[in-house]
Parts: C-alpha cells; sequence; structure tokens
C-alpha cells in the first residue's frame, strides 16, 4: 500500500486519544494523518457541568489543540465536518473535501430531545463549551432582571434540570455551591430561588448504587435543591415545562431556566451515511470498525458496544473513548503493515460522580464504594489523568485540578 492518508474526524476523547497514539508509534514518512475539528481547542466535556453553573469559566475547559499534537507527524485542519461519504472515501467539510484510505469518526454526542415537545427551542442542553456559556449567562441574565425589575417574577429564579442521570446529577452539585454566590452578587434572597430535578424513573441515577444515591440526593437536598422523581417532563415551552404526575394528572412547573441533561445520541452526520446506526451510534465489530466498512473506525460516543457480561451496553463515556483511541491507533498501524487487527476490550476502574467541588460519590475496582472528600479527590485526579493521557504532564501542570480540600 502507498503511503496511507489516515482521516480523524473530531478532537474529543476518542479523536485525540487516537491521534496522540498513533503520533507515538510512526515516523514521520509513515503515513499522512490529517485530524478535522471544528474549533482549534479540545474542551473537556467531562468538565461541561461545571462550565454551565458558572464555577469554571469556558477557557478553563478547554486547550489548544496545537498543544498536544505533533506537527511533523499530525496536520490539524479546523473546519466543520458537512458530509461523510463512505462509498467514495470521502470527507466534505466548510473547509474543502478530504479523502482517505482510514476514517475514524470521533464526532461525539448530541443531546436527545426523545421529540418531546418544546425542547428544542426552549431548554438548554450541557452540550459543549459554547452551550454551556450559554446556560451560565442565561442563568446570571434571570437574577440580574429579577434584581433589577420593578415587578418582580419570582419564576425567573427557578432552574428546572431536566434528568437525574450522572450530568444531571453533576450539574445540580455545582448549582448547589454556584446558587448562593449567585444570590450575594446580585442581592438575591436565598429563598426566592428554586432548583428542581425532573426524572422520569423512579429513582435518581437509575441503575447506580442505591447507598450512594442516598448519600447524593441528601447532600444535594442539604444545599436545597428539589426532586420530582417518577415525573417525565412531557413538554417545554417559553414559560417551563409541563410533567406528567399520574395516568391523567400533569403539573406544570414555572421557571426561568431549564436544562435539559436527559441523555445523550451519536452525532447525527452519522445517520446521512450508509452505515447502520441507532440513535446515531454505530454497534462496531470487536476491533471497532463499522460494519461493512474495513476503512471506517468509529470512536467514542458514536460507538455502539455491548457488555456482554453485563447483558447491557457499556455506557458513553471519556473513559472508554479514550481506551478505544489506544485500540484504533493500534489497529490502523496494523492494518496499514499487511497485520491482523485485535478485539478493543474496555478496562473499567467504576464510575465516580461529582456533587460539587467537594464532594462526590464513587463506586470504584470491585464495589469499593467512597463518599465525600475522598470520592472528591479521586474525580479530580481521575480528570487529571484524562489529561495526561492526552498531553502528559505538561498538560496536567497548565490545565489540571488541584484545589483538593
Ligand atoms: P466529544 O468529547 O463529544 O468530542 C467530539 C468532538 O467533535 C468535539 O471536539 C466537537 O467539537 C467535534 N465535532 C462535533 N461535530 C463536528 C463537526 N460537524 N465538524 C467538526 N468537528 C465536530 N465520561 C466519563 O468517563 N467520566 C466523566 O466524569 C464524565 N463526565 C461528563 C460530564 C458531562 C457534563 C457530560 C456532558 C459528559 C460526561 N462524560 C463523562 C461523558 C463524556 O464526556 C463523553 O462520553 C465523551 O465526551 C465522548 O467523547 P467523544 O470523543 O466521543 O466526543
Ligand atoms: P443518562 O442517559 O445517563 O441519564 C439521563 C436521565 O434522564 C435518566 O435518568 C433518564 O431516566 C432521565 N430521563 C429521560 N427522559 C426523561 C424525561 N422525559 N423527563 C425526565 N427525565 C428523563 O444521560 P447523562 O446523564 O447525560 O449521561 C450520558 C453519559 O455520560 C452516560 O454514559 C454517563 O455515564 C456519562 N457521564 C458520566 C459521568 C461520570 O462518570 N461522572 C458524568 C456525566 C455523564
Amino acid at each position: 500500500m502507498k503511503r496511507p492518508t489516515v482521516l480523524v474526524l473530531g478532537a474529543g476523547y476518542g479523536g485525540l486519544a487516537t491521534v496522540v497514539n498513533l503520533q507515538k508509534k510512526i515516523g514521520t514518512d509513515d503515513m499522512d494523518v490529517v485530524l478535522i475539528n471544528k474549533n482549534d481547542y479540545h474542551y473537556e466535556s467531562t468538565w461541561l457541568h461545571e462550565a454551565s453553573a458558572g464555577t469554571l469559566k469556558p477557557e478553563d475547559v478547554r486547550y489548544d489543540i496545537s498543544k498536544v499534537i505533533n506537527e511533523n507527524k499530525v496536520k490539524f485542519v479546523k473546519a466543520v465536518v458537512e458530509a461523510i461519504d463512505v462509498d467514495g472515501k470521502k470527507v466534505t467539510t466548510d473547509a474543502g473535501d478530504f479523502s482517505y484510505d482510514f476514517l475514524v469518526i470521533g464526532l461525539g454526542f448530541e443531546g436527545e430531545t426523545f421529540g418531546i415537545q418544546g425542547l428544542d427551542q426552549y431548554a438548554l442542553s450541557i452540550a459543549d463549551v459554547n452551550e454551556a456559556r450559554k446556560i451560565r449567562e442565561h442563568i446570571e441574565y434571570q437574577f440580574a432582571m429579577w434584581s433589577t425589575e420593578e415587578e418582580k417574577d419570582d419564576s425567573r429564579l427557578t432552574i428546572v434540570v431536566g434528568g437525574a442521570g450522572f450530568t444531571g446529577i453533576e450539574f445540580l452539585g455545582e448549582l448547589g455551591n454556584r446558587v448562593p454566590e449567585l444570590c450575594k452578587e446580585f442581592d438575591v434572597p436565598k429563598e426566592k430561588v428554586r432548583v428542581i430535578c425532573v426524572e422520569a424513573a423512579p429513582m435518581v441515577l437509575p441503575g447506580f448504587d442505591p447507598e450512594l444515591v442516598t448519600y447524593a440526593v441528601s447532600q444535594l437536598e442539604s444545599k436545597g435543591i428539589e426532586f420530582s422523581i417518577g415525573t417525565p417532563v412531557v413538554e417545554a415551552t417559553p414559560e417551563g415545562v409541563k410533567i406528567k404526575k399520574k395516568d391523567d394528572e400533569f403539573e406544570f412547573i414555572k421557571a426561568g431556566t431549564v436544562v435539559w441533561a436527559a441523555g445523550v445520541r451519536g452525532n447525527s452526520l452519522i445517520e446521512s451515511t450508509p452505515i447502520e446506526s441507532k440513535r446515531a451510534r454505530v454497534a462496531v465489530r470487536e476491533d471497532m470498525r463499522a460494519p461493512g466498512y474495513d476503512d471506517v473506525f468509529i470512536v467514542g460516543d458514536c460507538a455502539f458496544l455491548m457488555n456482554e457480561d453485563a447483558g447491557r451496553p457499556y455506557p458513553p463515556t471519556a473513559q472508554i473513548a479514550m481506551q478505544q483511541g489506544v485500540t484504533v491507533a493500534e489497529n490502523i498501524i496494523a492494518l496499514a503493515n499487511g497485520k491482523p487487527t485485535h478485539k478493543f476490550v474496555p478496562d473499567l476502574k467504576g464510575t465516580v460522580c461529582s456533587l460539587g467541588e467537594d464532594d462526590a460519590i464513587g463506586d470504584i475496582f470491585d464495589g469499593k464504594k467512597v463518599t465525600g472528600t475522598t470520592a472528591s479527590f479521586m474525580k479530580k485526579m481521575i480528570d487529571n489523568r484524562a489529561l495526561y493521557m492526552i498531553g502528559g504532564l505538561p498538560l496536567v501542570v497548565k490545565k489540571g485540578k488541584f484545589k483538593f480540600f
């Protein structure tokens, strides 16, 4: 084979892990690696709840892609991918067309609204760094308007969070700390503010350890957060959300801010390709290639993988996306050298869910449970480890989290 061209779409955890692992293992003349991303920075999606609540600034959660790529081995192109032609082996972007020998699709997640009326127009979503900035500014605007308007509309100070999965709970944890700061900043009495989490399932963090869930709920409730459980959001309007309480019983919650955190799907560009997918996630083969396409790999949240032992899919996480990037890099090098690919085997290290700056819950390794500052310390170490895996020690020193207690 001539010197192959490897095109990597998306500089999220999966795409960047693929590229940095390729650049570690190839020589400058082995292949042409091209990374395409819509921004010239990578953002830590796993920190977006902090940028959304305003406990971190947008610039804190991102870094320049040029800082982590070796420009002798990888060419970076800032462009928006518009179409992927897997039969013609061509990708169309707003900066021109690109052909490839191997394609890696790592275009990440989008918020899932399940077709619920009004959510697209009236709810905000923790989807990327710009959306996170919008959420923070929207909440600040509502506080500012309340304190300056003569006839006060208290519903401006109601924040509804749809979904009590990990994203919803982590965002609530940040709000629990941020709301007192906002009250002080905008002269708003704390008792005027309502933060309500609406969850469809009969429990918070469905499927997670019940003891840890009880801890999380009581910690969040102690900061004034309310929960409405087993009550799906069925509609959003400019004034708030409608929730279903019982069969024919509905309630309307008037709210100035609605943040939708009730699940994710893959990037919708996947659905305009002939590759079979469900909610824009592709059931990949064991070496991370798309079914029917030997030259197309899928990484991260656009990939769907079954955990056969547990009988359910692996969750779309940064932890798995980065591990997939390592395997994809190895498999591309194997194919380029006429060797067989190998199977991706996830190495799950557990889950730690933050409840704000100084608190968290964690279910790690073989069922070991941690809470409070110990869990919070672990969460920051996990965040720092993700930086280390992509950019080594210099990136940890520049962007890492070192405020422990
Ligand atoms: P992403 O990280 O979503 O990156 C996709 C990239 O593609 C982005 O750079 C984007 O700009 C780019 N892109 C998208 N469309 C285009 C286009 N058309 N053209 C060009 N570029 C494009 N997981 C964990 O393991 N641990 C956690 O603690 C954790 N916390 C989370 C907290 C929050 C608030 C959220 C929302 C998610 C969290 N997750 C966590 C899940 C994790 O963030 C995702 O699984 C992970 O980001 C998926 O990585 P990815 O590489 O697939 O894509
Ligand atoms: P999720 O699918 O895990 O949770 C979504 C929640 O929304 C569920 O509890 C669901 O019952 C609820 N929901 C669905 N429809 C609803 C409706 N109509 N009304 C009210 N509630 C509704 O999604 P997520 O929390 O965005 O997480 C996405 C992925 O990111 C997951 O894989 C998760 O593991 C990962 N993540 C991990 C961490 C961490 O490890 N700390 C943090 C955030 C996200």
